[in-house]
């Protein structure tokens, strides 16, 4: 039977991308891979089962996560995208990257006080998954939970996103 420890040894680490210094990690092989995709999955539901009305998945790689996730819930899903991309955006929240802003946003197509779960594939600084709880605040949505895959250490992202359920933590 595939275990998550069996799931986290399908991410891989790519040395300098997409710069110079930047140890990329890449969830692919693991999506990849029924068994580990399915357990995955199933732990990142499993503490908000029941406790949550709709996943929200942050461009790109939210996206994949929440759509499987949003089916193994039985609940639906709306993406969070980046500034321009979405034709009606409700909410706008900027944020600053390592090397300047980002803004993402959200269309408002669910009922007011609908309990969100947030989910991403990694949180570093906790930028954006910040910058995702002001939008599901901003538009009268209640956060359910916060959730990623993978936590980077040391990157101060667990003191500014508050309770997130990370899977594996580097
Ligand atoms: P933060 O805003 O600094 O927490 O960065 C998190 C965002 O950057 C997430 O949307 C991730 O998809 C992306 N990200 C940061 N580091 C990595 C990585 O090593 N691999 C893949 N995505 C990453």
């Amino acid at each position: 039977m595939t275990t998550l420890a069996d799931a986290e040894a399908l991410i891989a680490t790519i040395p300098d991308f997409p710069e110079p210094g930047i140890q990329f990690k890449d969830i692919s092989p693991l999506l990849a891979d029924p068994a580990a995709l399915a357990v995955v999955i199933d732990a990142v539901v499993e503490p908000f089962r029941g406790r949550f009305d709709v996943v929200a998945g942050i461009e790109a790689r939210g996206f994949m996560l929440a759509g499987a996730v949003a089916i193994a819930a039985g609940v639906g899903m709306v993406p969070i995208r980046k500034a321009g991309k979405l034709p009606r955006p409700a909410a706008s929240v900027s944020y600053d990257l390592e090397y300047g802003r980002a803004t993402i946003e959200m269309s408002s197509d669910l009922p007011a006080g609908a309990r969100v779960l947030l989910v991403d594939d990694i949180l570093a600084t906790g930028g954006t998954l910040v910058a995702g709880q002001r939008l599901i605040a901003e538009l009268g949505y209640e956060l359910a939970g916060t959730a990623v895959l993978m936590e980077l250490d040391g990157l101060g992202g667990r003191d500014v996103v508050g309770d997130v359920h990370s899977l594996f933590r580097i």
